[in-house]
């Protein structure tokens, strides 16, 4: 068998945590595994690198923030490999452009193109454990490219896929991917099996346990994925094809972001092409507008209501102005940082009613506002107030019963 395996940053985060993640490797290689290891930086590195950049320049999207951002992976992955060696085994460390991970060139959030399994194909043949250091990767250029934030998942999946690995195991700070995120909802359970199209919704709407791209690559290159705790040997959540009892599961999980800024324009003319023209500058500037509401019109002007992600408010409003500064002015434009998106995602809403009703008489039942809603096929979202983001976390989650076994959850 082939085994990849990801450590976190808490999982690296001391001398005595890589020591145990090297008995690790060791064992499931004495097992009769082939083991390639990707890294995350130790707990904490990666942000102390980001500050010293930020120090100097605000614009994080630079060739330079990630030639210094990705050293921290450099450090650790070398640490693991002696640590191994340290023990008697045979491990060596490999950072992105020695396992050729070729990226574009999109600093700070650059996204895979190709891996050359070679140089792991070597260690294997030579009885070592690769260790990789994650996150990063090389553009054709030759400059250092990192992958965003949570980045080493996706090092980790891509390897996987281009090795054709038996499973991607995923070990970090929490026995697997739970209901909603344990550290704010005491109740939240552990799911034994959630499916690719699930998974890939929790993450896209602020689970952070994985990256969204890591999802992405399991489910085109179908990785079983292993989401676990290297604390303890418990098994953890198994990310794989939707299965037919899937589909039982109304709610699978709740969850929230809070990167996004809300922006409303009022009394916008209500004719054709107003839309396209108030969103087209901002495309063209790269800024990904999420969700919109457009209001009914009653006296031939409707209020258009739209988010874009917290970051980029300050500029789109900017665009906005310059770009179609007849249909708003700086007076009568607004904004709203303080704002979060709850979700509940499940495959089960595909053919169930209800689940909607239910999220919003939750909310009510807090008195918790809904400023705008957008549904899919497996998800709802509303934005909130962003101060009742935990309230409204842990008011759906027990609504919905999912402290409870699956069986056990009461009907919406
Ligand atoms: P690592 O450093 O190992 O990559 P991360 O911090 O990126 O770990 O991801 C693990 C964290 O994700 C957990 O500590 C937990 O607080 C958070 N999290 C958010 N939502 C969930 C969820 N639904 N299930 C499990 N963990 C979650
Ligand atoms: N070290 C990087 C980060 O903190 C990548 C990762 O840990 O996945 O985002
Ligand atoms: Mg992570």
């Amino acid at each position: 068998m082939l085994v990849v395996q990801k450590y976190g940053g808490t999982s690296v985060a001391t001398i005595e945590r890589i020591r145990a993640v090297a008995e690790r490797c060791l064992e499931t290689q004495s097992q009769g595994n082939d083991v390639a290891v990707v890294v995350s930086a130790m707990a904490g590195e990666t942000n102390r690198l980001l500050g010293l950049a930020h120090e100097i320049q605000e614009n994080g999207n630079d060739r330079e923030f990630d030639v210094i951002v990705s050293t921290g992976e450099q450090v650790s992955s070398g640490l693991l490999a002696l640590a191994i060696r340290a023990m008697g085994g045979k491990a060596q460390s490999l950072l992105g452009h020695q396992v050729k991970i070729l990226t574009d060139s999109a600093h700070a959030r650059a996204r895979i193109r190709s891996i050359d399994s070679k140089a792991l194909s070597d260690c294997f043949v030579a009885g070592k454990i690769a260790v990789i250091a994650g996150f990063q990767g090389i553009d054709e250029h030759g400059s250092i490219t990192t992958l965003g934030r949570g980045g080493s998942d996706t090092t980790a999946v891509a390897i996987a896929a281009a090795l054709k690995a038996d499973a991607c195991e995923i070990y970090t700070d929490v026995s697997g991917v739970f209901t909603s995120d344990p550290r704010i909802v005491p109740t939240a359970r552990k799911i034994d099996r959630i499916s690719y199209e699930e998974m890939l919704e929790l993450a896209s709407l602020g689970t952070k346990v994985l990256q969204i791209r890591s999802v992405e690559f399991g489910m085109k290159y179908q990785v079983p994925i292993h989401v676990r705790s290297s604390f303890h040997r418990e098994p953890g959540t198994w990310v794989v094809p939707e299965e037919e009892h899937m589909e039982q599961v109304l709610v699978s999980g709740v969850t929230a972001v809070r990167n996004e800024a809300k922006i409303t324009i009022p009394r916008v003319p209500d004719v054709s092409g107003v839309a396209a023209r108030l969103f087209t500058p901002l495309a063209a500037q790269g800024i990904v507008v999420d969700m919109i509401i457009q209001n009914a019109s009653s006296d031939g002007t409707t209020d258009l209501t739209f988010t874009v992600p917290r970051a980029d408010r300050k500029r789109a409003i900017e665009i906005l102005l310059g770009e179609a500064g007849d249909l708003c002015s700086e007076d009568r434009l607004s904004y709203d940082d303080a704002i979060a998106k709850v979700s509940v995602v499940g495959m089960g809403m595909r053919s169930h009613a209800g689940v909607a009703r239910r999220m919003f008489e939750i909310l009510a039942e807090e008195s918790i506002n809904i400023l705008m809603i957008s549904t899919s096929e497996i998800k709802i979202s509303c934005v909130i107030k962003e101060k009742y983001t935990e309230l409204a976390l842990r008011a759906l989650h027990d609504g919905f019963g999912l402290y409870l076994p699956v069986d056990k959850r009461p009907a919406p």
